[in-house]
């Protein structure tokens, strides 16, 4: 599209988006597919939504999501949290969803379901997240937007946290994504441009418990909504593109009622020592196509060996310096890529500090 027609378009939809509603709700019902994709549809709600019981249980054809097979393709919608829409306005709002099926067991993409069983048996540790989510913006040829059609960017240096024409690429989207996270409710803590131009990283967080996985996944589901209006394309692939460029991780910053209090290294010690044993399990839910991100290089640590360390961007767990002198706070885990589901990432983490629970 050309922008003339991408300006008079807006013109044109502006005129019935500011239409009466006269009292409806437009909820738009957001679930995660088969492939870690986003899915989303729309569903009028007769009155102003209060309460997540006002919103019903609804289904989708699972057959077309890799969700479900053909002969048994309904797949139901159970909504789990609400946000204010940034795009509809109004009493409009977002909702995100668990899928089900009619047997009455969760999907097998239905990751939330059993982290949110083991953050409720650990609920007294009080767990609080906050999520690093790196990403790339692609232009609709699948290159990184901005960079030399058939060729490269000068290399890397001037472009984290970049100001200024040729240093940042698409800082509009970013902007508006940011804005659109805060309208919505969403507890995005800051934004920042990556180390490879068009690559950026939002935060999320601290948020308690489920609520991180939640949260982040709808704020996902923003950036892919507000960059399909700007014609970019998003990807959140660990590696987008091999060589001597970062790849996309996703931080997980993660404390405890116990790591946060006085003395609470003693108890990030022992997490440590916990995280120490089980390197294989969490690189097993960490993300797709970590390896050809976990190099050891670009400030990634090992691949399969666990290590941690005060101010060590090149170990799996750093304690940042100020943590580490206050004797308490949060440690991050820099393994997780991209593309991990935060869900299973935060409902591992609990897994693994407290204890197993069968759901
Ligand atoms: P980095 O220095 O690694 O780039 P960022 O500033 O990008 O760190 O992200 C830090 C994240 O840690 C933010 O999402 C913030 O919400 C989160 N955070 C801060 N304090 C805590 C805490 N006590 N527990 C869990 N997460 C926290
Ligand atoms: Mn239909
Ligand atoms: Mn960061
Ligand atoms: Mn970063
Ligand atoms: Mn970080």
């Amino acid at each position: 599209m050309a922008l003339s027609e991408i300006t008079s378009n807006y013109t044109n939809l502006k005129k019935y988006m500011d239409l009466d509603q006269k009292g409806n709700v437009m909820a738009e019902y957001v679930w995660i597919d088969g492939s870690g994709g986003i899915r989303s549809k729309s569903k009028t709600i007769t009155k102003p939504v209060k309460d997540l019981k006002d919103l019903p249980e609804w289904n989708f054809d699972g057959s077309s999501t890799g969700q479900a097979p053909g002969d048994n393709s309904d797949v139901y919608l159970r909504p789990v949290a609400y946000y204010p829409d940034p795009m509809r306005l109004g009493d409009n709002i977002l909702v995100m969803c668990e899928t089900w099926m009619s047997d009455g067991k969760p999907n097998a993409y239905n990751f939330r379901h059993d982290a949110a069983v083991v953050m409720e048996a650990h609920k007294g540790e009080e767990f609080w997240f906050g999520l690093e989510q790196e990403y790339t913006l692609l232009a609709f040829d699948g290159w990184p937007y901005g960079w030399p059609k058939n060729g490269f960017p000068a290399p890397q240096g001037p472009y984290y946290c970049g100001v200024g024409t040729g240093k940042v690429m698409c800082r509009d989207i970013v902007e508006a994504h940011f804005k659109a996270c805060l309208y919505a409710e969403i507890q995005i803590s800051g934004t920042n441009a990556e180390v490879m131009p068009a690559q950026w990283e939002y935060q999320v967080g601290p948020c308690k418990g489920i609520e991180l996985g939640d949260q982040l996944w709808m704020s996902r589901f923003l950036l892919h909504r507000i960059a399909e209006e700007f014609g970019a394309k998003v990807t959140f692939a660990p590696k987008p593109i091999p060589g001597d460029w970062n790849g996309a991780g996703l931080h997980t910053n993660v404390s405890t009622k116990a790591t946060r209090e006085p003395g609470g290294m003693k108890a990030m010690e022992a997490a440590m020592e916990k995280l120490s044993e089980r390197q294989a399990d969490h690189m097993a839910v960490y993300g797709s196509d970590n390896h050809l991100r976990m190099t050891g290089k670009h400030e990634t640590a090992s691949y399969e060996k666990f290590t941690w360390g005060v101010a060590n961007r090149g170990a799996s767990v750093r304690i940042n310096r100020a943590c580490a002198e206050e004797g308490c706070g949060y440690f991050e885990d820099r393994r997780p890529a991209s593309n991990a589901d935060p869900y299973q990432v935060t409902g591992i983490m609990v897994e693994t500090m407290c204890g197993k629970v069968e759901g």
